[in-house]
């Protein structure tokens, strides 16, 4: 048989579980079921022993020194921006500015692309499904400028209807944003075709990967989006790392945001000049050490096969749903056709953080809140939701163990 032909094993997920220290720990006594990946991602051994490495063996500052320290920190800093260049098929790697995360990334793009272009009258087009991280830097902007924000409706199964956001793509909108994957819902917009809507109308999108990037596939070049921001610590790497990915002619023309060292070219009292994109984004000392480590896991990533990882995943949200919808009185928030493994949900008679906390003492970690999605709540009209997340190191076990429990600790609250 032709090797080329042969399907990839399926991934082996207890030696998988062996890399996650974390995942061997027990919460109340109990085993820990984590179910908080969308939150924020388990960290591999690999990613741990890179941040530990560098410290122990590489540490000093980036672009500043001469001796070989410094050229070695600043190597394993710059291979970090080569990896996610590789990691999500970016045009160039000098388009990729290093960020603390989405939020950073975001509110560089609102203050330093939007900001000088806003007028009075001018739009910001984004959807009811947004994270806040999504909403509030546009509201910052547009109250700055006189623009106004404008919003997409999403259907009751938690879909953005497209023919609606289309047609909200008039020539008063001057950029769309729009979540790659819902944190809340699940759901995952189809990106490439609103991407091709906003660019026949010479609007600029962006995107949250933040959601995405740990999940699928990401590939810049067939999205066809101008700006694409994610965050490394839902990435199985280091908190305090991300990325904004934007087009080298946009970036460009962009100001900087943040002024300081490693951003400039020449400084004098009279006048600065400043630093070509991406550097000319990345003032001050960056977290170093953390980017080492989110380079480290975007290698296990891809070695994982980012593939398998949703052939996993997709097993996982289809067994996690059939076990949910058989509890009674228990309703799905976000049916979409398409999604990724986040499943949130109302139990009948009993508050989401009641039903966290019991959850806590079975050793089972859900998250019970608004998700930083005040709008979308409103939508539902609901004050909260209990959300399961799912990463590729989760069981079907562990989703049995996770139903279990939430049957029994709902008779606690009826
Ligand atoms: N957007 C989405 C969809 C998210 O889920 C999150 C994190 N919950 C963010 C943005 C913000 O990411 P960070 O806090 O890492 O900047």
């Amino acid at each position: 048989m032709n090797a080329l032909h042969d399907p990839a094993p399926p991934l082996d997920v207890e030696r998988i579980r062996a890399d996650f220290p974390l995942l061997a720990r027990t919460v109340h006594d109990k085993p820990l079921v984590y179910l908080d990946n969308a939150n924020t991602a388990q960290k591999p051994a690999a990613v741990i022993e890179a941040v530990d490495r560098f410290y122990r063996e590489t540490n000093a500052n980036v672009a500043r020194a001469v001796h070989q320290l410094g050229e070695e920190a600043t190597a394993a800093y710059e291979a970090s921006r080569d990896k996610l260049a590789r990691f999500l098929n970016a045009p160039s790697r000098d388009e990729i500015v290093l960020t603390s995360g989405t939020t950073q990334a975001i509110n560089l793009v609102a203050y330093s692309y939007a900001l000088p272009r806003l007028q009075p009258g001018d739009e910001i087009l984004v959807t009811t499904m947004e994270h806040h991280a999504n909403i509030v830097p546009w509201q910052i902007v547009c109250g700055r400028t006189g623009a106004k924000l404008k919003v997409a409706p999403i259907s009751e199964r938690g879909e953005l209807i497209v023919d609606k956001f289309v047609a909200a793509l008039t020539p008063s909108v001057k950029l769309a944003a729009v979540a790659h994957v819902s944190n809340v819902l699940g759901t995952i917009n189809p990106i490439a075709e609103l991407a091709r809507a906003a660019r026949q109308r010479g609007i600029p999108l962006l995107v949250d990967g933040s959601q995405a990037a740990p999940h699928l596939p990401i590939d810049l070049k067939a999205l066809g989006c101008d700006f694409y921001a994610l965050t490394g610590h839902k990435l199985f790497g280091p908190t305090g790392t991300g990325a904004l990915w934007a087009r080298k002619d946009i970036l460009r023309e962009m100001p900087p945001f943040l002024g300081g060292g490693e951003m400039i070219r020449e400084v004098r009292f009279e006048g600065t000049t400043f630093a070509d994109p991406p550097h000319r984004f990345e003032a001050g000392t960056p977290n170093i050490a953390g980017f080492v480590g989110l380079g480290a896991a975007l290698d296990y990533v891809e070695a994982l096969g980012r593939e398998r990882i949703v052939e996993r995943e997709q097993a996982l949200l289809e067994h996690a749903t059939a076990a949910l919808k058989a509890v009674p009185g228990l309703r799905i928030v976000g049916e979409a056709a398409h999604k990724a493994a986040v499943i949130s949900f109302l139990v009948e008679g009993a508050h989401a953080h009641d039903l966290a906390t019991l959850l806590d003492h079975e050793g089972i970690a859900v998250r019970s809140g608004h998700h930083c999605a005040h709008p979308l709540m409103q939508f539902y009209g609901v004050p909260a939701t209990l959300r399961a997340s799912l990463a590729f190191y989760n069981t079907h076990e562990e989703i049995d163990r996770f139903v279990a429990a939430l049957v029994k600790v709902r008779q606690f609250l009826l």
